[in-house]
């Protein structure tokens, strides 16, 4: 890498007309002083992707375009969520970037790291994950969801770094290849740990929002978690094959019980094949449902179409 790569920091915006001017004064500021100290390139710039906002945050964006040097922009024509707002604005800023760093609009994620990020990268690394410290600002609620969540997501065997979210700087080439992960169900969180280039991880004290309001709503962030476990496990698939085959058991159970009571005269009429045939039935649709998910989650990992390897370095 050259001794002043390029950097872009990649914003995501909905709806943020009420921080977008603190923020760019926050961000330019550490951008300027690098470009100053000369640890990044004068090329560097602030990219803020407008996620289809209804309100005036597409102006204030070129109007702040109009006002600094450093700010640049582009306009989704409607709203496609956080995570492809993102990739949008990582497709549109790889050409002419060596660093990219994804960045919340609300700040609360402390910009001040970015600079340790960058000499990481300088020192080799690919991915620079921002961690929060603690979760001191977060409602009890979002604290406890969250870490259950991680929780959970490890052990349906998914791989994630714990305590951070969308806030990472990565290279040109790890860029290129999170690009190619084709899938519309997006978590990049769980997939840029598949990269599998060499990270390192920044710690820093996540603070409240500045202005405005959440746009991670309950819902939202239930509909993300559970694109995040069924982008990446199939194991809930898998779990429905050993409830039958639990069920199963169970009817054998239940079996050699009502055989018995049938035998020594303790039953009401028709109620032996009736309760066998609930519980058989049960077990035996329950294991088609997995073994036919089996199959669909075979479908699912081939349709993701996600690259097969990824190529480190070579020797000729
Ligand atoms: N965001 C977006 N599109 C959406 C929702 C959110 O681009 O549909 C952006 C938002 O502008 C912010 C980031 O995603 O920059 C994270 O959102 P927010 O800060 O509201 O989430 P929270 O920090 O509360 O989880
Ligand atoms: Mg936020």
């Amino acid at each position: 890498m050259s001794k002043q790569p390029t950097l872009i920091v990649v914003v995501p915006c909905y709806k943020e007309e009420l921080v977008l001017v603190h923020t760019t004064q926050r961000l330019s500021a550490i951008l300027q002083e690098m470009i100053d100290t000369k640890q990044i390139h004068a090329q560097s710039r602030i990219l803020y992707v407008n996620d289809g906002s209804t309100d005036q945050t597409w102006p204030l964006i070129c109007q702040l375009h109009q006002s600094h040097p450093l700010v640049a922009g582009i306009n989704l024509a409607h709203n496609v969520g956080h995570q492809n707002a993102l990739m949008a604005g990582l497709s549109a800023a790889v050409e002419k970037a060596d660093l990219l760093v994804t960045i919340d609009a609300d700040l609360q994620d402390s910009p001040e790291a970015i600079q340790r990020m960058v000499e990481l990268a300088k020192e080799g690394k690919d991915i620079i994950y921002g961690v929060r410290d603690g979760r001191q600002s977060d409602t009890w609620f979002k604290r406890t969801s969250a870490q259950g969540f991680y929780r959970f997501m490890e052990r349906l065997g998914v791989q994630l770094v714990y305590n951070h979210s969308d806030y990472r700087l990565m290279t040109k080439r790890a860029t290129t290849q999170l690009l190619s992960y084709r899938e519309r169900n997006l978590f990049l969180r769980g997939i840029v740990p598949q990269l599998g280039y060499d990270t390192a991880c920044v710690y820093y004290d996540r603070t409240e929002r500045e202005a405005g309001e959440s746009k991670y709503p309950l819902s939202k962030m239930f509909s993300f978690a559970w694109d995040g476990i069924t982008s990446f496990s199939v194991k809930p698939i898998r779990l429905l094959l050993h409830v039958g085959l639990l069920f199963i058991l169970i009817a054998i159970g239940i079996a050699i019980w009502a055989l018995y009571n049938y035998s020594i005269g303790h039953v009401v009429q028709g109620w032996t094949s009736l309760i066998l045939s609930v519980w058989f039935c049960t077990g035996i649709i329950l294991v088609g449902m997995g073994i036919l998910g089996e199959y669909i989650g075979k479908i699912y990992t081939e349709v993701k179409d996600r690259p097969r390897f990824n190529i480190e370095q070579e020797l000729w």
